[in-house]
């Protein structure tokens, strides 16, 4: 599927939810692709992709931000500390908040440097011990610590299981992120970006649907 399929595919996801048409953001997910595919792309018009790597996004958006105008790049993949000053730089959002050290470290940069990205708390919603996330009952108390920083927290993030309904993960972060007020959510990949919109996703992540499978090595 290319671009312009992708964008109708959740146009008509929107429209079957009785949703506006429109107000699902896509994050195209360039993470390890060529650079002709992602050029292909800015090309076509599209302004907002999603990187995994801080060290991969810095060897790219810099030099096609100067390119194409109107480029905003969402971090989607773990962040460590020591890594969060260059991330604060690159990136218009991170959706991988996950931890009290990130989250303290975020605040003194953002109190250091005058400004901070939009922020996504990421839920390990089946609790996976090698997943990210914080675990679900302690996401409210992680939420009120972290708006007691200042720091701009918009919404909420999540990675289902592989091997598990999609649907009963996306619920499960709508319903955390209504009870605490938050508006975004950051759910929904290549196969499941549909279930994501029906259940409240505000933005998808979606990379091997637009782009082709990831070139691996
Ligand atoms: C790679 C990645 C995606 C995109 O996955 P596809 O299956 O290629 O659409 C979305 N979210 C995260 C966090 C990812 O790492």
């Amino acid at each position: 599927m290319a671009l312009a399929e992708i964008s109708k595919a959740i146009t008509q996801a929107e429209t079957a939810a009785g949703r506006v048409p429109g107000s699902v953001r896509l994050i195209a997910v360039s993470k390890v692709q060529p650079l002709e595919r992602v050029e292909a792309v800015l090309q076509e018009g599209h302004r907002l992709f999603g990187e995994n790597r801080v060290q991969e996004a810095a060897g790219k958006w810099p030099d096609l931000k100067q390119r194409f105008d109107g480029v905003a790049v969402h971090l989607i993949g773990p962040l460590q500390t020591n890594k969060a000053r260059q991330a604060m730089e690159l990136f218009d959002a991170i959706h991988t908040l996950d931890r009290p050290k990130l989250a303290t470290t975020l605040a003194r940069l953002a109190q250091e440097m005058g400004h901070c990205p939009d922020l996504m708390i990421q839920v390990n919603t089946g609790e996976e011990p090698q997943k990210a996330g914080v675990l679900p009952r302690d996401a409210d108390h992680f939420i009120s610590e972290v708006r007691a920083m200042d720091l701009p927290v918009k919404g909420l993030m999540c990675i289902p299981p592989v091997e598990e309904e999609p649907a009963l993960h996306f619920a499960l972060l709508a319903k955390i992120a209504e009870r605490n007020g938050l508006a975004e959510l950051s759910m929904g990949m290549s196969a499941d970006f549909e279930t994501a919109i029906a259940l409240g996703a505000t933005c998808v992540r979606v990379g091997s649907a637009i782009f082709g499978d990831r070139v691996s090595g």
